[in-house]
């Protein structure tokens, strides 16, 4: 196993409480002065507040696999640009509360994968399910995850042989236990460290949904929303260094469709920040970019450009003024149902199972198998959505799914009060979330794509209440435990 654990605590120790020699010097400078503006002590006070773990172990496949995101791949890959990653940082609070973040260079994680690892990081290190997020670049350059269920996500939509089916199994359990070591490690060695939030703009994502005479289609369109915020998270160690920075964005990681894998835009942001920062890890965390591409796009030196766009929207924002953040960390995660539409009759579905097209007739095929074993077709998916809240200062929205950029910028604009960071893509990605107006105008993610995954179909008009809806209850449950 190849872990990467970077400790924390390397090079300066420092004790809680322990004024740094730098500041006694100054308070030498300053005995018989005014010393009240000192800013040190005050400093080390906030040093003293978190303690921060992080490691972070490659996991590039060994072999030649199936890769993930497009339907249309006719191979398995060809070797690798860079290796993929997964990384965590662990944070604890002054109380002892504790919050892992997982980023993970992949597709993204289903619920069976999330659903066995809350299991097994509780019951190993007592760390309650709400305290974790896992997060996904959505690099459609990584491995095939297996999963029991069909879908694009998972193994069942390639075509693939019972080989290569066993390889993605074999790959998804090493991955599992890999993680779950990797959460141990970054829990094994909490440093004290201080957190401060900033932020910066990039800007390479535009809306991809343009409106022809045939529908929505994946397009470049510059008169659609977008989100340009890059919120980043650093995270210095007691001795002033930067040990982590956590950044997002909310962009599709799809510049690249090539054989080799790779982490695309969000890797190379993630491998030039810590070239320029020895000793820091970098964190991506995925906004809600499902509506969104990087253009231009197609050739690995794009990808290259736009990493180094968005590492150089991080650097600008680690120069700016970052905001402390406190604790105590609080974190809530609970499913909300959210209702499709009314799904397709048997007849429409037999019709559909002899369309030219494959996708289309595998869909029909797989929900005819369902009505056939169950009777029906699953009326509702049950969807997570989790909150952390950080003391009065942060609050993060972990999303699953691929939402579209209308649910962050809504939730921003709604949530005006705390600094709100809208993090996609995590804990299940299963499938497109459309806002209402999405849904409305059709196209790839108001539920055409739902073809690639054993879903019926388009969600129900009130998918974006029912998002919206859970997401201010949890901020506020979230916020009440705090005072608590
Ligand atoms: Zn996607």
């Amino acid at each position: 196993m190849n872990l990467q654990a970077i400790d924390v605590r390397r090079g300066k120790p420092q004790r809680s409480g322990l004024i740094p020699a730098l500041c006694l010097v100054a308070v030498a400078g300053l005995i018989g002065r005014n010393v009240a503006k000192l800013p040190c002590a005050m400093a080390n006070q906030q040093q003293a507040e978190w303690k921060a773990g992080i490691a972070s172990v490659a996991i590039t496949p060994e072999q030649s696999m199936w890769m993930a995101g497009y339907a249309a791949r006719t191979k398995p890959s060809e070797g690798k640009i860079h290796d993929l990653y997964a990384k965590a940082l662990a944070l604890e609070d002054a109380q002892g509360g504790r919050l892992v973040i997982v980023a993970v260079d992949l597709i993204g994680i289903n619920r069976e994968m999330r659903d066995w690892l809350e299991k097994e990081v509780k019951q190993r290190y007592q760390l309650d399910p709400a305290r974790l997020l896992i997060n996904a670049s959505h690099t459609h350059c990584g491995p095939v995850l297996h999963k029991s269920r069909d879908s694009i996500y998972g193994n069942s939509f390639y075509g693939l042989t019972p080989e290569q089916i066993q390889q993605c199994r074999e790959y998804s359990q090493h991955l599992q236990k890999k993680l779950v070591q990797l959460i141990g490690e970054a829990l094994d060695k909490p440093a004290p460290g201080r957190l401060a939030y900033t932020h910066a703009r990039a800007g390479f994502a535009m809306n991809r949904r343009s409106k022809t005479e045939r529908g929505y289609r994946i397009s470049p369109n510059p008169d659609s929303p977008v989100d340009h915020d890059v919120p980043v998270l650093r995270v210095d160690g007691a001795d002033g260094k930067l040990r982590a920075v956590m950044f997002g964005y909310a962009c599709h990681n799809t510049t690249l469709s090539f054989y080799k894998f790779c982490g695309d835009y969000a890797g190379f942001a993630q491998q030039y920040l810590e070239e320029a920062h020895p000793g820091a890890t970098a964190f991506f965390i995925s906004g809600c970019g499902g509506d969104q591409n990087p253009y231009p796009r197609g050739t690995l030196a794009l990808a290259e450009q736009h990493g180094r766009a968005l590492a150089n929207a991080v650097e600008a924002a680690l120069i700016s003024q970052a905001r402390p953040v406190r604790g105590p960390v609080q974190a809530v995660l609970e499913t909300v149902t959210l209702e499709f539409a009314e799904p397709p009759s048997r007849e429409q579905l037999e019709e559909e199972a002899k369309s030219d097209n494959k996708y289309e007739r595998l869909h029909a095929e797989i929900l005819l198998k369902e009505l056939d074993e169950t009777g029906k077709i699953r009326t509702t998916y049950p969807y997570l959505v989790q909150v952390v809240q950080f003391g009065d200062d942060l609050t993060l929205v972990g999303l699953a799914g691929e939402v579209v950029v209308d649910y962050s910028l809504r939730l921003k604009a709604e949530l005006t009060d705390r600094t709100v960071w809208v993090g996609a893509y995590s804990n299940d990605v299963f499938g497109y979330v459309p806002s209402l107006r999405v849904l409305k105008e059709g196209g790839y993610e108001g539920g055409g794509a739902m073809r690639y995954t054993e879903l019926p179909g388009p969600f129900a008009p009130s998918v974006e209440t029912r998002v919206i809806d859970k997401v201010h209850e949890l901020v506020k449950k979230v916020r009440a435990s705090k005072s608590n």
